[in-house]
Formats: C-alpha cells, sequence, structure tokens
C-alpha cells in the first residue's frame, strides 16, 4: 500500500506540570494510527481520553514528547515555523464551536477570503473559490454580507467547513464538528462532510465522543481510552463486533433517537453484559 497521508507512529504527549499537578501528565501513551488520501478516520472515545489531544498533535500544537507525527512523510511535531507554515494550507480543522473560530466582526465572504489573501490568490480567482465554496457547503448566494451571529448553529459550522477548504487541503481535523448541533442538523451537516469528501478527495481524522456519529461517517475507527487507541480497524467491524469490553460499552450507552432501535440495542446489551459477567 502506498505512504499514508497521515502516519502518527508512537506518539505520546505530556503536558508540564503546573498548580497543584506536581507532574507532568501523560495525556496520549505511545498512540498509533494513519490516514490515508481521500479516508475518513473516526476517533471515538469519552470526554478526557486524550482525541482533542491527537488533533492538536496533528496540528503542531501539542507537546509531543515521544514518536513521530509524518503528514506527507514530514514530521510535524518537530518542524519548524517556516516549514509548518507549508504544511499549514494542506491541513485544516474544524472545531465543535465555530463562534470561537469565526472572527464575529467579519462578513462570511471577508472570512471565506481570508486565507485566500494571505495566500496571495489573485483577486479574481478567490471570488470565483468563494463562490464556489458557497456551492459546496449549500450556503446561498446572497449569504456574503451577513455577520456569523445572524445564522443558525449549522450554518455557522457550513461557513466554518468552507473557509477549511478554501486552500484545497488533503486533510481536516475535525473536533467534534457535529456535537453542539440539534439531532436532525447533525445529519445534515454529516452528509455535507461525506459528500464533500467524495467530490474532493480529502481526508478527515474526525473526532468525536459519539460512535453513532462516527460509525455513520468514518471508513476506518479508532478508539480511545485513558490516552491509548485501544482498537482500530473497519468501522463496521469495530462498531457492530466491537472486539474490546470499552468499545462495547461505549457503543451500548450511546443515545438513539429511534424507540425500536433503542429496544434492539438495550437487548444487546443486556447479551454482552451477560457475557462478560459471565
Ligand atoms: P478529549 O478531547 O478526549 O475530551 P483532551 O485531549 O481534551 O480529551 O484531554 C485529555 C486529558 O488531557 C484530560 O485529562 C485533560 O484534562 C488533559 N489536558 C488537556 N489539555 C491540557 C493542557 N493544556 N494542560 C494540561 N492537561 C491538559
Ligand atoms: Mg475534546
Amino acid at each position: 500500500m502506498n505512504q499514508p497521508l497521515l502516519d502518527i507512529q508512537n506518539v505520546t504527549v505530556e503536558y508540564a506540570a503546573r498548580g497543584f499537578r506536581a507532574k507532568p501528565f501523560r495525556a496520549l501513551h505511545e498512540v498509533s494510527l494513519d490516514v490515508h488520501r481521500g479516508e475518513c478516520v473516526g476517533l471515538v472515545g469519552e470526554s478526557g481520553s486524550g482525541k482533542t489531544t491527537l488533533g492538536r498533535a496533528v496540528l503542531g500544537l501539542a507537546p509531543v514528547t515521544g514518536g513521530k507525527v509524518l503528514f506527507r512523510g514530514e514530521d510535524i511535531a518537530h518542524a519548524d515555523r517556516a516549514k509548518r507554515r507549508e504544511l499549514a494550507a494542506d491541513l485544516q480543522v474544524v472545531f465543535q464551536d465555530p463562534y470561537t473560530s469565526l472572527n464575529p466582526a467579519l462578513t462570511i465572504e471577508q472570512i471565506l477570503a481570508e486565507p485566500l489573501t494571505v495566500r496571495k490568490t489573485p483577486r479574481p480567482e478567490a471570488q470565483q473559490r468563494i463562490r464556489d465554496l458557497f456551492e459546496m457547503v449549500r450556503l446561498p448566494a446572497n449569504a456574503g454580507t451577513r455577520l456569523p451571529r445572524e445564522f443558525s448553529g449549522g450554518q455557522r459550522q457550513r461557513v466554518a467547513i468552507a473557509r477549511a477548504l478554501a486552500l484545497k487541503p488533503a486533510l481536516i481535523v475535525c473536533d467534534e464538528p457535529v456535537s453542539a448541533l440539534d439531532l436532525s442538523t447533525q445529519a445534515r451537516v454529516l452528509e455535507l462532510f461525506k459528500d464533500i469528501q467524495e467530490q474532493t478527495g480529502v481526508a478527515y481524522l474526525f473526532v468525536s465522543h459519539d460512535l453513532e456519529v462516527v460509525r455513520h461517517i468514518s471508513h476506518r475507527v479508532a478508539v480511545m481510552y485513558h490516552g491509548e487507541i485501544v482498537e482500530f480497524g473497519d468501522g463496521d467491524q469495530v462498531t457492530a463486533r466491537p472486539r474490546h469490553p470499552y468499545t462495547q460499552k461505549l457503543f451500548f450507552a450511546a443515545p438513539i433517537a429511534d424507540p425500536d432501535a433503542q429496544a434492539q440495542r438495550r437487548e444487546e446489551r443486556h447479551r454482552v453484559l451477560a457475557t462478560q459477567s459471565s
């Protein structure tokens, strides 16, 4: 198989001691994971398991004390500023809360123009790109002159996705990008992520605490538990026949809207718990 786009090898992250914590805190312990071009790898785990830390390590923002984060074969964790800047266009991020990542004082058009201007894209080309982005994320063409706060949560997330796509990245780190949205909006935004992947071939490292979400969108799924990957494999395999007891618990704890499915889920859960305790 050809070289992965992103190749995380035995990465350990330790946050420095601070305040009452006398010892450094090891948030990730020898984590390995790879993402190929055009692939979606889901990263699931409960709150505090280290998912955001791994996303930050990929973006070159976490204190990596061991291992390598190879993006297109180059180590991000130990890249200098110039190298990081060069890689930055190809490596984008979408966060849970677009409020914190979208400048509230700028119009949608200005928000989308910013990365293009920084990269000195000629004006006509930039304007065309912005029109294309509007279409890709299905924002109304007249949305450009409005401010982020004039949009619903789902629409704001579409703007954040459009901005991440502006420079045609190879990989987007998506950190809980639908977790703040209500269920129906969540489903639509997930479909959008999928369509965009099919259209552009962009790869995702898709972080969520919700296994249902991850299952819906991912080709492969990695399960994180206390800073370690306890299971990593084909999405259907991991979510339908989880091998690790932690994955089983995580999966059967996820709330689902459909009462029939919920009942079925409960039965399955009983079965799994019964086999575990026997
Ligand atoms: P998740 O995204 O899965 O909820 P995080 O990666 O945010 O998990 O956090 C993993 C662990 O690292 C948590 O115990 C958290 O308290 C700790 N942590 C996160 N960021 C920092 C930081 N900047 N300094 C110290 N500890 C941190
Ligand atoms: Mg997180």
